[in-house]
């Protein structure tokens, strides 16, 4: 299979090609599409594998580029693979318009709340700092319709489960939910358990 029988946007399609990938890995082959149709995807794969640009796409095809509001958020471990995230997120979406912001700790939250009332579409972050933004009402959780938990195992492993709980009583009841993990111990089934609606499952 290829991107373009993908029926992504022709603008999204654009930013893959511009970004130089030339066909999709088996995760993008096998999640991309029921991502774009508003299913919850549990996608087992290590890093390396592709997992960054599925969950992009699926993003960045299902947004409303007409309503400045945020509309999905990203969880990730670490800052920079956050702000890692937020560059391949940003690409992807050049041509479609899409604002993006990383919400991490070790910088100003004076400037996110500045950028964050400015109007974003989509929020990449570590869970301590979207969750004091979310706090403090500067991320408006209203509008969000999906919710992607990166690398969820080792944020599991770096204790955030609390926060993302915290995170997850604050978002909006009827919202997708995608799970990416290299592993799936018992706190990550958990999760699944607990946000997931008959959740398609993809293993790589
Ligand atoms: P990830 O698993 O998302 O961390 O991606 C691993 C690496 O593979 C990154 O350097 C990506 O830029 C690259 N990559 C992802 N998808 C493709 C693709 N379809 N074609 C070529 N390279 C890709």
């Amino acid at each position: 299979e290829t991107f373009d029988e993908m029926g992504l946007h022709e603008n999204l399609l654009r930013g893959i090609y511009a970004y130089g990938f030339e066909k999709p890995s088996a995760i993008q082959q096998r999640g991309i599409v029921p991502f774009c149709k508003g299913l919850d995807v549990i996608q087992q794969a290590q890093s390396g594998t592709g997992k960054t640009a599925t969950f992009c796409s699926g993003v960045l095809q299902q947004l409303d580029y007409g309503l400045i509001e945020c509309q999905a958020l990203v969880l990730a471990p670490t800052r920079e693979l956050a702000q890692q995230i937020e560059k391949v997120m940003r690409a992807l979406g050049d041509y479609l318009g899409v604002k993006v912001h990383a919400c991490v700790g070790g910088t100003s939250v004076r400037e996110d709340q500045r950028i964050l009332s400015a109007g974003v579409h989509v929020v990449v972050g570590t869970p301590g700092r979207v969750f004091d933004m979310l706090r403090r009402k500067s991320l408006r959780p209203d509008y969000i319709k999906m919710f992607v938990l990166d690398e969820a195992d080792e944020m599991l492993s770096r204790g955030f489960k609390d926060q993302i709980y915290d995170i997850f009583q604050l978002l909006p009841q009827q919202i997708q939910v995608g799970v990416f993990s290299a592993t799936m111990p018992p706190e990550a089934l958990e999760i699944t358990r607990k946000f997931m609606n008959k959740p398609v499952r993809i293993l790589v």
